[in-house]
């Protein structure tokens, strides 16, 4: 079998890759778990210097790296290199941090000493997406070698050069052999990588259905995960809301990364006396948005990342305006062997339209009107997923509530956008999945919490 790249911007093949077969899988992870068995005994100080050795060297290569991810999935060179940039912040974060989050907890008891510590549990799988196809490896991968973990990566299938990059910058940057490796396989070798008894657990992002699937099988074998999954994020508008604030951000949030992440906005659910104002603001800043070529560095807008998920991002649009959705800009599939599509304005969006149910994992911004806070956080937590959240109010104690108390999400900004922090901790409820990532939760998910008792 073999794994091709595609540039989406032309339809033309990069390159092709052969896939591992089920033999030099099997001898990967066996190669992993003995990297582990010395890398679990290395102390934090020798992680921490390999770490901010990781991150000069993602910065040295950062434009190198944004190129080949333009050419694989479409992203604009210029994010590219911010994606980089943070790559390398992560690896700093827990180059400084990790010891301290990891340090024995002492528990007064009756004993002589009690305590907690956090030993490291082995191989992690990490099942990534194409979207941030740095970014997405980077943040497991950061705190699980900190932790003392290894890694083996099953990245997804449309960015195979990425995924051969990441192994390479790891020993780049002086990590021993094998502490991670890329598995170059289709989504249909997933199940028997989970069952090899070197895999400890599982970290997989995706889409919701990916999700069930990988949990299913590591929980029939009781391996642990982290699963960060699908959203449909909304953004409150309310009627105090500092309106232009309000559309830059909500702008700017739904175009991340040509509309294609999990916590863009995609959802703006405004209050009626200020919804004609916000929707012509928010208008005038999606048409000025310069789609094209993503190696130029004016592009704001690239090609979806394949030409079948665009495709399918337009049968929802199509749908949705089927059942009373107003298109006001875009809407259009463009001309040419190529996955673009405009950035696209829905109006009049309600329940039962996909605008409404489902993710939409592009430049689609679906507008809906309701009469007051109340309903807005009604319509807002009317969702099976509970990623990320954000409202716009000039009153911060009313916005502190809703974000603390009101919206159903993992995360709630106020006037911001939602965004990864490295220091912060990111993940889901509901259908967008369990477990966090970052900060001091994320380097907690794959260790073993140990009690020790000396009496
Ligand atoms: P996807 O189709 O679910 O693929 C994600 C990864 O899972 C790929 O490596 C894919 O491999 C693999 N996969 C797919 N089906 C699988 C199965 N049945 N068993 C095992 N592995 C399977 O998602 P995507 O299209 O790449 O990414 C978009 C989705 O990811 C969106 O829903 C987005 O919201 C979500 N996402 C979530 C987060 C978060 O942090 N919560 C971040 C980014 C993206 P193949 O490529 O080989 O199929």
């Amino acid at each position: 079998m073999s794994i091709a790249s595609i540039n989406p911007a032309n339809g033309e093949t990069i390159k092709t890759y052969e896939a591992h077969n089920d033999d030099q899988v099997t001898g990967k992870i066996e190669q992993t778990h003995n990297a582990w068995l010395k890398w679990k005994l290395t102390t934090a100080e020798e992680r921490s210097t390999l770490l901010n050795q990781m991150a000069r060297v993602l910065n040295n290569r950062k434009q190198e790296l944004a190129k080949l991810m333009a050419v694989e999935m479409g992203k604009p060179v210029a994010q590219g290199i911010s994606e980089i940039e943070k790559c390398a912040s992560v690896c700093e974060y827990y180059a400084e941090h990790a010891a301290s989050h990891l340090q024995n907890q002492i528990i007064e008891t009756e004993a002589q000493k009690s305590y907690v510590s956090f030993q490291p549990i082995g191989v992690v799988l990490a099942i990534m997406p194409w979207n941030f196809p740095f970014w997405q490896v980077f943040r497991f991968l950061a705190p699980a070698l900190a932790a003392g973990n290894c890694g083996v990566l099953k990245h997804a299938s449309n960015v195979p050069g990425c995924a051969l990059a990441i192994e390479e910058i790891v020993q780049q940057a002086g990590f021993p052999e094998h502490v991670f490796q890329t598995l170059l396989v289709g989504s249909d070798k997933v199940d028997a990588i989970i069952e090899n008894p070197y895999i400890k657990a599982v970290t997989i992002t995706g889409s919701t259905q990916a999700g069930m699937k990988v949990a299913q099988k590591a929980g029939s074998l009781i391996k642990k995960t982290v699963l960060e999954l699908g959203g449909s994020d909304p953004y409150l508008i309310l009627e105090d809301a500092d309106l232009e604030l309000a559309a830059t951000t909500c702008t700017d949030s739904r175009l991340i990364n040509s509309g294609q992440s999990c916590i863009a906005a995609k959802r703006f659910i405004v209050v009626k006396e200020v919804a004609e104002k916000f929707t012509q603001l928010m208008l005038a800043k999606m048409k000025v948005k310069v789609m094209g070529d993503p190696l130029s560095e004016q592009t704001e807008v690239g090609p979806q990342a394949r030409i079948d998920l665009r495709d399918d991002l337009h049968q929802q649009v199509q749908a949705s305006i089927e059942k009373g959705a107003q298109c006001l800009l875009g809407g259009e599939v463009p001309e040419g062997t190529n996955a673009f599509y405009p950035p696209t304005i829905l109006t009049q969006v309600k329940k039962g339209m996909p605008a409404f149910d489902e993710e939409l994992f592009g430049p689609v911004a679906s507008i809906i009107e309701v009469a007051d806070e109340a309903e807005a956080l009604a319509v807002a937590n009317n969702s099976v997923f509970g990623l990320g959240s954000a409202v716009f109010t000039q009153d911060l104690e009313r916005g502190q509530r809703i974000a603390e108390t009101g919206l159903e999400a993992g995360s709630c900004f106020v006037n911001s956008l939602v965004k990864s922090d490295p220091r912060l901790p990111f993940g889901g409820i509901k259908e967008s999945g369990f477990g966090r990532e970052l900060g001091l939760f994320g380097i907690h998910e794959f260790v073993n919490i140990k009690t020790v008792y000396i009496r």
